[in-house]
């Protein structure tokens, strides 16, 4: 069967970045059928909504969805539903993807970018797998009111056996590819949803995680480990708040924002969305010189986790690795190569 990748380039640099992706995939992916939509503020200016229905039915059709980048001043004002944020979060609610990953992998070349000591990053290579459903973020009872003439604001750190487990099998799936190690964090010591997490982990990991070495570690252990030592670790299993926070955290490690991808993944089978870390840049919107290559490594990641396509990823990550090696640069990393220019030095290294 035909595999489809479906593009939405979204807002501010999004259009520009997953131009050069596009171009990108023809090469190593040419027989992938290539699809376009809308979504965010560039959804809202044709159709009044930032994500259609039309265009979640084709993001759950297709095979994988590589999105660019939504949001800018223009729709600032705008009702909450009615902003560009909203589509990403139907988009991502549509297509049920429950796990994040975000590697945090420093280049060779690009050692010298980070704010950690070069010895420390020097060959790290990490991912964080994140459940992205669940959690206090969604949890119930939450709200702002006044009992007893006391106003109060709370949120419910919520997460069931289903929600856990399959997070947790995504997480061990994905070491087993690397080293094998998985270190599960929460606050077991003081939270009861933390210690059920780590139940949990632990039964999935009896179940479901042959091969793979479970250790735990509570979160605040680990955000300072990721400063002091990251590369002790292989993937972080964490749950959506710690793994945000964490996760931005480990990504900070490599350097400019401009190189870092993600992918979110649900029950195999189903779409993953891939997307750049970064956001729609309005203040370098436009100029074509946003730095291609988060988006170019998200296509990268649909090739190895939605459509099984690991030998043409490794190509790709490869050629990334090898254009950063020859001194490509876009300005973020000190250079002054353009958007195309950036994306024509991974063609090249290809
Ligand atoms: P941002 O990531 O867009 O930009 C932060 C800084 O990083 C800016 O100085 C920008 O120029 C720079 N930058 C970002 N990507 C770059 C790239 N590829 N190459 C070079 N430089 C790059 O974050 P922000 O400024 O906080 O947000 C701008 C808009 O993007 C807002 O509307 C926000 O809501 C939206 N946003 C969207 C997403 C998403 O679509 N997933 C994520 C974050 C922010």
């Amino acid at each position: 069967m035909q595999q489809t990748l479906l593009l939405l380039p979204g807002d501010g640099i999004g259009p520009e970045v997953i131009a050069e992706a596009r171009r990108v995939a023809e090469i190593v992916a040419p027989d992938l059928k290539v699809e376009d939509g809308l979504v965010g503020g560039a959804s809202i200016d044709m159709h009044g909504d930032p994500l259609t229905e039309e265009t979640l039915d084709r993001a759950r059709r297709a095979s994988a969805v590589l999105l660019g980048a939504v949001g800018g001043p223009k729709w600032v004002g705008a009702a909450r539903d009615k902003r560009p944020e909203a589509g990403l979060l139907a988009l991502r609610k549509g297509l049920d993807v429950f796990a994040n990953l975000r590697p945090a992998y420093c280049f060779p070349a690009l050692v010298e970018a980070s704010s950690l000591k070069q010895s420390v990053v020097e060959g790290l290579d990490l991912m964080i797998v994140r459940e992205l459903t669940g959690g206090v973020y969604f949890g119930q009872p939450r709200g702002i009111d006044e009992t007893a003439g006391i106003r109060r604001g709370y949120d419910t750190a919520v997460y069931t056996h289903p929600e856990i487990e399959r997070v947790a099998h995504v997480a061990f799936e994905i070491a087993r590819g690397r080293q094998g190690r998985v270190c599960s964090v929460e606050k077991s010591n003081v939270m009861e949803s933390g210690l059920f997490w780590r139940q949990e982990v632990t039964l999935a990991h009896a179940e479901m995680g042959a091969g793979v070495d479970l250790s735990h570690m509570y979160a605040d252990a680990c955000a300072m480990e990721l400063v002091r030592a990251p590369k002790q670790f292989d993937v972080i299993l964490a749950d959506n708040l710690f793994g945000d926070i964490l996760s931005d955290e480990a990504a900070m490690l490599t350097g400019s924002i401009g190189m870092l991808p993600s992918a979110s993944l649900g029950t195999p089978g189903t779409p993953g969305l891939y997307e750049p870390v970064h956001g729609s840049a309005p203040d370098i919107a436009g100029q074509g010189i946003a730095n291609p290559c988060a988006a170019i490594l998200s296509l990268e990641m649909a090739l190895r986790w939605s459509l099984g396509r690991e030998k043409a990823a490794d190509i790709l990550f490869a050629a990334v690795g090898k254009a950063l090696d020859q001194g490509a640069r876009t300005r973020d990393l000190g250079g002054n190569l353009s958007t195309r220019e950036m994306a024509d030095a991974v063609i090249a290294a290809l």
